[in-house]
């Protein structure tokens, strides 16, 4: 039963074929029998998720489900505010922390009737690429426990593949839903910025903040998103324009038939720093949508080779703005500083960001303060700013010869633990391939394309769309993964070794 996807469970539920009461509960077991060793979940709500479930079949019960996935459950990254439950996103300064609200999305999810599980690991305030900058320790990839499970949502991604969870939630500022998603096999959908609510997720770098699904299958992320998504009057930066049909373009590509559908595979996103058997798999991948009818052509966005740089200084910009906010008087943390009798504010801030924040968070806090310092401002955040621009006029220029552009998700399958935690720059290169879109605000989606061979690990391929046209990622995502399952004979994660219980 867990290893259905969430289309499959929810017809089983509408059939009577089984009861959220009963698959929320295989699913509480299935986290209690593997957790231990993966540790994608830092909090774990048994009773509320078996509360809602037990709602949720009163509500089949009566012929009123509340939406085509009541009585699903799912995980939620610890980034987004949850009424009743710790929301650490990741990091000690929030140890203890219970929000008083739900984030626009929670109350969405609550009221579509799926069961929150519980709260997924994250790098620290979603920094990083790993999850191994979580204070919380890290989580482990299920294909091999040695190996990281991408970041910052590692703990969703890890969940959707260890068959943790059917569905979950993560966030991605630079790549934190699709990377994860490349290295554990999975589905995950970056929206387009101002989609989906961002009310109630605590900010990183807000103006690239999206949330987004996380999922087994192209159709189970777009029932999601067209659960979470839409205009949202408590997020200044939500569009106030309907969705487009998510769910009707995830069907429609399944036919695997993409006729007259141009894509553009980026000149800037292969070659050098690309793994061989990760372009190796996204190239089979290419031609498979060539042989169904896309039109391929290779198009070029010259810009892209600077938008790491220009990431790099944006978000630590922002984000040290919206981490002031933890100062030891509103939320979580406060620590008395050693030895002063009578400390000022002050001091107990220091001592408390001392103490609360980890080194990763410590670095861009101040990279971002020195940048935007008097001085420095035009050099830096002006420069980035402009190489933003162009970032959005590559797109632009792109999207008028094409309907969709293609790549690989991550430019490697999933390293060791440990190997790259202290070379910073080695583990932002991660990202290379998924940042130009958060500094366009385009969406974006990343769905498995096999396994490379040198190493047996997932490969993720990557497709890009205009801003607002995020139905045209879920109808080229969902042909990709047809026309691939069609020549695998199953689903990627079929594969996926035995997990290992604790
Ligand atoms: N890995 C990127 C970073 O460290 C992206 C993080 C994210 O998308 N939240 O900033």
């Amino acid at each position: 039963m867990i290893t259905r996807t969430a289309a499959d469970l929810a017809d089983a539920l509408a059939a009577g074929e089984t009861t959220s009461v009963d698959l929320t509960r295989a699913h509480l077991d299935r986290i209690a029998e593997v957790d231990g060793g993966i540790h994608a979940f830092l909090h774990v709500d048994e009773e509320g998720a078996l509360a809602q479930a037990a709602e949720s079949d009163a509500r089949r019960a009566a012929g009123e489900p509340a939406s085509p996935l009541d009585g699903v459950p799912i995980a939620v990254k610890d980034v987004l505010a949850t009424r009743g439950l710790p929301t650490t996103c990741g990091s000690k300064i929030l140890e203890g922390w219970i929000p008083p609200y739900d984030a626009t999305v929670i109350e969405r999810l609550r009221a579509a009737g799926l069961p929150i599980l519980g709260k997924t690991n994250m790098d620290e305030f979603a920094m990083g690429s790993s999850t191994e900058h979580s204070a919380y320790g890290p989580t482990h990839n299920p294909w091999d426990p040695e190996r990281i499970p991408g970041g910052s949502g590692g703990g969703s991604a890890a969940a959707v593949a260890a068959f943790e969870a059917p569905l979950a939630l993560g966030t991605d500022t630079g790549g934190s839903i699709r990377q994860p998603g490349a290295v554990t096999g999975t589905v995950g959908v970056k929206p387009t910025y101002g989609g989906i609510s961002r009310y109630g997720l605590v900010a990183m770098a807000n103006s690239l903040d999206q949330v987004g699904p996380v999922t087994r299958s192209v159709l189970d992320s777009a029932l999601l998103h067209e659960v979470i998504g839409g205009h949202d009057p408590r997020d200044s930066t939500s569009i106030d324009q309907p969705l487009p049909g998510l769910v009707d373009a995830a069907r429609r590509g399944a036919s695997g038939d993409l006729t007259g559908v141009r894509i553009g595979v980026v000149k800037e996103l292969s070659g050098e720093g690309y793994q061989a058997g990760v372009q190796q798999r996204f190239d089979e991948a290419v031609q498979l949508l060539v042989g169904a009818g896309a039109e391929v052509v290779e198009v070029s966005c010259p810009h892209f080779v600077h938008a790491l740089a220009a990431y790099y200084l944006i978000m630590p910009i922002e984000a040290s703005s919206n981490l002031a906010r933890f100062d030891a008087m509103r939320y979580g943390l406060r620590v008395a500083p050693a030895g002063i009798d009578d400390p000022s504010a002050e001091q107990v801030m220091r001592a408390t960001r001392e103490a609360g924040f980890g080194d990763e968070v410590k670095r861009r806090i101040i990279i971002g303060t020195y940048a935007l310092s008097s001085g420095y401002y035009d050099a830096y955040y002006g420069q980035a700013q402009k190489v933003r621009t162009l970032i959005s006029r590559d797109f632009e220029a792109a999207f008028a010869q094409v309907d969709v552009l293609a790549s690989p998700t991550s430019p490697t399958t999933a390293f060791k633990i440990g190997e790259k935690l202290d070379d910073p720059l080695a583990m932002y290169l991660n990202d290379v391939a998924t940042i130009p879109a958060n500094l366009a605000g385009v969406p974006g989606i990343s769905v498995p394309a096999g396994l490379a061979p040198e190493d047996g690990l997932p490969v993720g391929l990557q497709f890009l769309a205009p801003a607002l046209a995020d139905d045209r990622v879920y109808r080229v995502g969902a042909a990709a993964e047809a026309l691939l399952e069609k020549q695998w004979g199953a689903p990627l994660l079929d594969r996926l070794p035995e997990v290992a219980t604790k």
